[in-house]
C-alpha cells in the first residue's frame, strides 16, 4: 500500500531529524475520506516493517470524522457522506474543514 510507504518516509524523515534509531510508536490521524481502512493500513505497517529497524513499533491510528464548514455561517459541523447542507442554516456552500487528512500525528523513539 503507498500510504504505508509514504508514511514510513515521513516516520523516517522526523527520525533522521531527531536522530533517533528505534522506534517504539507512531500515531496518525486518518481522516473518513481518505477510505483507509485502520486494521488494513495496520497490516500493512506490520508487513512493511518487518525486519527493518522499525520493526515492533505500535501504530496507533486514530479516525478523523467527516467536517464540513459552512462558508455562509461559519458553523462547523459532523457531515455525513454525500450530505451537503450546513446543519445550521440550511445553506449549500460547504467547504470540507475535515475528514481528509492522513497525517503523523506523534512518535516515540529511542
Ligand atoms: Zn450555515
Amino acid at each position: 500500500m503507498s500510504i504505508t510507504r509514504s508514511l514510513l518516509d515521513a516516520v523516517r524523515a522526523e527520525m533522521d531529524k531527531a536522530a533517533l534509531k528505534e522506534l517504539r510508536s507512531v500515531s496518525i490521524r486518518v481522516g473518513e475520506l481518505t477510505a483507509v481502512e485502520p486494521e488494513a493500513l495496520r497490516f500493512c505497517f506490520e508487513a512493511s516493517i518487518k525486519g527493518t529497524p522499525f520493526e515492533g513499533a505500535a501504530l496507533e491510528i486514530e479516525e478523523a470524522p467527516l467536517r464540513g464548514r459552512c462558508k455562509d455561517c461559519g458553523n462547523v459541523f459532523r457531515m455525513a457522506l454525500f450530505e451537503r447542507n450546513c446543519a445550521g442554516c440550511g445553506g449549500s456552500s460547504i467547504e470540507i474543514a475535515g475528514g481528509n487528512e492522513l497525517d503523523l500525528v506523534s512518535m516515540e523513539g529511542v
